[in-house]
């Protein structure tokens, strides 16, 4: 049967609309699965429809979190997205195709691709899907209720650790994503430092702003 005479067969118990789920196989052919996405308009979804003699059970569909692929970040797709271009391999400004910079997560600065699902990014969209889906809530009612994960501190901790930041005692007052920025300006100022021993010692004379401004000629 096709998902227009299923949807018509299911009417009255108020699907109105089908959709088979699909596979792409290794070889690029399209592989058809035997759970279907069925719409209700109903105020809740029943456990069960009735199709023939069969009872078919029926759960909450859940879907992956959507993770734009300009920006990276959660939410929207890269159609609707006014956000600057993310590096999905390396968050910088730049489009990830061919990206052979160091690994640093484009929403958590982690060590790891902004597609990891290991992202506590990712899993924060996890839970909101799962209970915009259950609730039938919007996106944005659903994400009030699960609390952002404290990414800076960790990652203000991992930076204290670092020596190169063991003379910048501002840093405690910036965000995880400044601070991780300046590391990196600062890695290269030192290099540079190496061919131009004349350079005056930035680390500890310039403010936070000087060492973040040459980060346009860098890229
Ligand atoms: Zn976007
Ligand atoms: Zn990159
Ligand atoms: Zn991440």
């Amino acid at each position: 049967m096709s998902e227009e005479e299923i949807a018509a067969e299911l009417q009255t118990q108020g699907v109105t609309a089908v959709k088979r789920f699909t596979k792409k196989k290794d070889d690029g052919t399209i592989m058809k699965l035997n759970t279907y996405l069925f719409t209700f308009a109903l105020s809740s979804i029943p456990k069960s429809l009735k199709a023939g003699y069969f009872n078919i059970g029926v759960e909450v569909y859940v879907p992956n979190p959507l993770r734009c692929f300009k920006c990276q970040q959660f939410g929207h797709g890269a159609k609707f997205c006014r956000n600057n271009t993310a590096c999905s391999r390396c968050g910088g400004a730049h489009e990830g195709s061919e990206c052979t910079n160091t690994i640093k997560c484009a929403n958590c600065n982690g060590e790891h691709l902004a597609s990891s699902k290991s992202c506590p990014r990712y899993e924060r969209e996890t839970k909101i899907q799962k209970i915009k889906h259950t609730n039938n809530i919007s996106y944005f009612e659903a994400k009030t209720l699960v609390p952002a994960p404290n990414i800076s501190t960790v990652k203000y901790s991992a930076a204290v650790s670092s020596p190169a930041l063991v003379a910048k005692p501002t840093m405690s007052s910036t965000s995880c994503q400044t601070s991780i920025s300046w590391v990196d300006e600062q890695r290269i100022l030192d290099d540079h430092t190496q061919f131009a021993p004349s350079l005056p010692n930035i680390s500890t004379s310039a403010s936070q702003t000087d060492i973040i401004s040459p980060e346009p000629s860098v890229e």
